[in-house]
């Protein structure tokens, strides 16, 4: 059995010795307890002990998930918006991590409008260019950041990133660093806040917490292992 309290307050504290570590404060940095492909009632566990900020990655489970579930809670989203979900997706979360790109703002600011919204975004990067991932490349970002700026629906309020896979933690915190002085150099040129990083996952939160994370998006540390689906393979 899974003791998800448990595993919570472990994660916490692990946050708050990293924050303490680096000169931070722990309530300067948000637990995103990712709870795809769980089912509504592990997440009550989760709620139980105190959590009442999710992450998921599909629209539909989101949605079905949040319905059986308390109105308090806070939902964000961190995956691979497409577009036909924008519509669904914009009233649901109450922060978009996973903006991957100028058309894809374009297509929330459009339906935003529409739709009398205002979302908060981040912009994710991929911050080691890999092919196989969504995001901005940093160069593409500084090149297209004055037109995402034009789109005055959305609220832009960081970066997010999501390194490598890599067994070691460690391995992550060049990338961590990078995004973080990635976002500087934007606040510089562009005369702009983005306050938020989100950065770390169950192997490397503690390192991205010591480099800057105010979001860090943890799953697997809190519910255990997911079943593999068939879109994730
Ligand atoms: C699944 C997922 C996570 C959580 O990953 P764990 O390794 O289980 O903590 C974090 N961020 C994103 C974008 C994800 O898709």
């Amino acid at each position: 059995m899974i003791n998800i309290e448990a595993n919570l307050n472990r994660v916490r504290n692990e946050i708050a010795q990293a924050a303490q570590v680096s000169g931070r404060n722990m309530t300067d940095v948000e637990l995103v307890a990712v709870a795809k492909t769980h089912p509504a009632e592990i997440v009550r566990e989760a709620i139980g002990a105190g959590q009442v900020v999710f992450g998921e990655s599909k629209v539909q489970e989101a949605r079905a998930k949040i319905q059986l579930l308390p109105s308090n809670l806070r939902w964000h989203f961190i995956g691979h918006l497409q577009k036909n979900k924008i519509r669904h997706a914009l009233p649901l979360f109450e922060l978009i991590h996973s903006v991957d790109s100028l058309n894809l703002a374009q297509a929330i600011d459009r339906i935003a409008h529409e739709d009398g919204l205002h979302p908060r975004i981040l912009l994710e990067v991929n911050v080691a260019g890999e092919g196989s991932k969504f995001g901005f490349k940093a160069a593409t970002l500084q090149a297209e950041l004055e037109s995402l700026l034009t789109l005055s629906r959305l609220s832009i309020e960081g970066l997010m990133c999501i390194p490598p896979l890599a067994e070691e933690a460690e391995a992550s915190r060049r990338y961590f660093v990078e995004l973080r002085e990635l976002r500087d150099a934007l606040e510089k040129q562009f005369q702009m806040k983005l306050p938020q990083l989100s950065m770390g996952m169950t192997n490397d939160y503690s390192v991205a917490v010591e480099e800057g994370a105010t979001l860090v998006r943890v799953g697997t540390a809190i519910f255990g292992e997911r079943r593999r689906r068939k879109t994730d393979l």
